[in-house]
Formats: structure tokens, C-alpha cells, sequence
């Protein structure tokens, strides 16, 4: 009997693990791993922070995605992965031998040696990220009163997080009119890199309205438990109520156990079929790979778009694996398009070149997670709780 594991139950790992059990070849045994209990839609974990969506929409806990006939569902964190002898290594030890491997575990905040950031800073990564940064801006808003919040990093996620936070302010009853009540600090000369210039300048009159101020070209050179220090022709010190860090990611620590080549601060080449050099029973996918489908030097971008792409490839490379004929099916990345979340009601949207921006983009950034999300019972929860 054929056995495979998941591991990591992401965008990458968990679609391609719900197209398998939709077609499952019979007497194949599954395994699926992930260190915590429950998937992240990550593109609406801003809603959640808002207040506008709930856990079981933003973060359904993975027992009820997963069928538990056909999959035994293990919650532990991974530490090794042996190619060779074929096995994954849990925390506490224990060896798990597979078949077949499909490993997806995504990437992990980059602190890029701030000193103080992993401690005070609060990254935005995970379900429990946003939970303590919901949190500790309630507490700290309470306690400091007129400080402005603070994110580290203007690109889409620290922009889109700006945006939210504000929108807590608000609710909480932040005033305005006495500073901004949040503050950008990014490294680069401009936010939002790899975006159109239509959707910066309208993502820049939106942060505006919203009394969002962007600093650029700021090096952040420490975090602490009241603010940040930073280099911007000279040193300055900024209060704030708290930091919230958005300042890239890295790939998962797992991979280096990898035989595989790298791309820069990406993950590891895979071919196109998104099977591992030399070891064709294993899959990677998502933020885990770099660039199969794109011209080398053009990595993929880390994106639940792209990893939502690769899990139709690897589901189909899988079974046929599995089913012993040979996967041929070839990945080719295609950019649908991207969203900046303004606000419960406004959004910028650049859909193929089509650039848009206010209630019309927010439908269509809607529409568009709609499409992805897994189930019809999360798909209806979450319009109730958008109309209500
Ligand atoms: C706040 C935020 C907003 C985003 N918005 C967008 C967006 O709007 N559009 C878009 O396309 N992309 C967006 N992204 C990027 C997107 O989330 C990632 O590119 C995507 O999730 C990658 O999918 P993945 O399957 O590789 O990893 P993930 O979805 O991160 O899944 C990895 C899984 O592996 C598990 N795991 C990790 N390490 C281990 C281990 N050692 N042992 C066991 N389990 C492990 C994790 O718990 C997790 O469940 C956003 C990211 C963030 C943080």
C-alpha cells in the first residue's frame, strides 16, 4: 500500500491534498502533517483583525476540511526531511517513512537581524500573529492613548495591514486630526514594489484620506517595547503603541535539509512538474519552490495565488505517480492580478492590467477569494458575515 505525506497544509499542501481525496487511488494510505490546527486564508487575515470576518472563515481548523476516513491528520511540527531514506522527522522524534513526499511548508517572517524585532515586533504571518497583534493594540491603545501604531515594510502586506489597523483605530475611537494613527516605515524609495504605478498612486491617495503616513528609504535599526530606532540621514527614535512587523519572509528553515539548488532568498528548483531533482517522489510546491514555469532568474512570486496554481499540477502529477504512469503535467505560472483591501467597502484591483479602485474593486477582491475558498459552507459563512 502506497503511503503518502503531506506535509504542511497550506495553499500548496492542503488543495492538493483535497483534490487527491477526491479521487483517491485505491490502497494509498495518507498521512497529512502540520505543526499547528487549523489552514490560514491568509489574503482576509486583515478581515479578521477588522473585526469583518470570523475564525471559522479566516482559520478553519483542518478537522473539518479533511476527511478523517481517508486521512489521518497528524498536528506536529516537522524538523527533518531525509530524501534518501524516504522519511519525515516530527518534533518528538518520531519517523514517518513515505512513498511519496509533498512538501509545502511555506516560508517564515524574515527579521533580517533588527535587533529587537523578533521580540517586540509582531509579525503578521499566522492566525495567532493577528490574534496578538489584535490584542496588544487594544491593550496598548488603552495604556498609550494618541501613539500611532507602527508597521515595518510597505509592501503589500504592510500597506494592506496599514489600512486595517487604521480601521481599528477608528473603531476603537482614535480622533483624528492629532497625527497620523499609523505610521509606514519602508526600506526601498517607494511601497508597493512589483505593483503597477496606477496602483501605487491610487493606493498613496487612499493611505492619505486615511491618515496613513509612508516613510521611505528608512532603515529600522531597533525594536523595542515603545517604539522603533531607525536611520533616515540620521538616527531618530519613534514612539509608537506597537510595531507590527511586515518586512518580507524567508524560505522555511526545512528546506535546507534539502539536495536541491536555490534561487537567492527563494526556495528550491523544482521541475516543472514540481517534482524534486533527482527524487521524483517528492512534491513541492508553493512558497517552497522557485521557478519552475518562468525564466530562470525570474523567480515565482510568493504567493497563495501561485500555490493555489501549482496544487491542480501536483494533484494530477501525484495520482498519476501513484497510479504508476508518469506525470507529465507541466506547471506554467499565470498572474490573474492583484488587490490592495482599503477598507470594508473599498479596494484597489489591478485585474489583468485593468486598474480600478473603491467599491467595484472590493467586489471583485471578494468575488475572487470567494472562488478559492474550500468549501461551499465557508464560502456561505463568509458572504453572511460580508452583507451583515
Ligand atoms: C498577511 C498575508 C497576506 C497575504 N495575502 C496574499 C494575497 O492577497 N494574495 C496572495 O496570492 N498571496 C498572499 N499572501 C501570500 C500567501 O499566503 C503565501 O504565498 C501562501 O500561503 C503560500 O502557500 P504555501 O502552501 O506555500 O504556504 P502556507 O500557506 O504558508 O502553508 C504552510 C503550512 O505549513 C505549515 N508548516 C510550516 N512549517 C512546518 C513544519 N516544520 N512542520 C509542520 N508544518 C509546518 C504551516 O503551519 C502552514 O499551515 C499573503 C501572506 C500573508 C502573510
Amino acid at each position: 500500500m502506497a503511503h503518502v505525506v503531506f506535509v504542511g497544509l497550506g495553499f500548496g499542501g492542503l488543495y492538493t491534498l483535497r483534490r487527491l481525496v477526491d479521487e483517491v487511488p485505491e490502497g494509498t494510505r495518507i498521512t497529512a502533517i502540520d505543526k499547528r490546527d487549523r489552514f490560514v486564508f491568509t489574503p482576509l487575515l486583515y478581515e479578521y483583525l477588522a473585526g469583518e470576518l470570523e475564525v471559522d472563515v479566516v482559520a478553519p481548523r483542518f478537522d473539518t476540511l479533511i476527511p478523517s476516513a481517508e486521512v489521518e491528520l497528524v498536528q506536529s511540527l516537522v524538523t527533518g526531511v531525509d530524501v534518501d531514506e524516504r522519511r519525515v522527522v516530527l518534533e518528538s522524534g518520531e519517523a514517518i517513512d513515505y512513498d511519496a513526499l509533498v512538501l509545502a511548508p511555506g516560508s517564515v517572517p524574515a527579521f533580517h537581524g533588527v535587533e529587537g524585532a523578533e521580540v517586540h515586533g509582531i509579525p503578521f504571518y499566522s492566525f495567532d500573529d493577528a490574534e496578538r497583534l489584535r490584542t496588544t493594540l487594544r491593550v496598548r491603545e488603552w495604556a498609550r492613548g494618541e501613539r500611532p501604531a507602527c508597521v515595518v515594510g510597505g509592501g503589500v502586506v504592510g500597506i494592506e495591514l496599514a489600512f486595517a489597523l487604521a480601521e481599528v483605530l477608528e473603531m476603537e475611537g482614535r480622533r483624528e486630526g492629532v497625527g497620523p494613527r499609523v505610521v509606514v516605515l519602508e526600506a526601498l524609495e517607494d511601497i508597493l514594489r512589483g505593483m503597477s504605478e496606477s496602483v501605487r498612486r491610487m493606493t498613496r491617495r487612499k493611505l492619505e484620506e486615511k491618515g496613513i503616513e509612508v516613510r521611505t528609504s528608512i532603515r529600522v535599526l531597533e525594536v523595542d517595547e515603545e517604539g522603533v530606532r531607525f536611520e533616515n540621514g540620521g538616527e531618530q527614535r519613534f514612539d509608537v503603541a506597537v510595531v507590527a512587523w511586515a518586512a518580507g519572509i524567508r524560505p522555511n528553515p526545512l528546506l535546507e535539509s534539502l539536495p536541491a539548488d536555490r534561487h537567492g532568498k527563494h526556495g528550491v528548483r523544482v521541475e516543472r512538474t514540481l517534482q524534486l531533482p533527482g527524487h521524483p517522489d517528492v512534491f513541492v510546491l508553493g512558497d517552497a519552490v522557485s521557478y519552475p514555469g518562468r525564466a530562470i532568474g525570474a523567480p515565482l512570486p510568493d504567493t497563495a495565488q501561485a500555490a493555489f496554481q501549482q496544487s491542480e499540477v501536483a494533484a494530477k502529477n501525484l495520482h498519476a505517480w501513484l497510479t504508476g504512469r508518469y506525470p507529465d503535467e507541466e506547471y506554467q505560472y499565470g498572474h490573474l492580478g492583484d488587490f490592495v483591501r482599503v477598507s470594508r467597502r473599498e479596494a484597489v484591483a489591478d485585474i489583468r492590467g485593468v486598474v480600478l479602485d473603491g467599491g467595484g474593486a472590493s467586489l471583485a477582491r471578494r468575488a475572487a477569494y470567494l472562488f478559492r475558498m474550500p468549501d461551499w459552507a465557508i464560502r456561505t459563512s463568509a458572504i453572511r458575515q460580508w452583507l451583515g
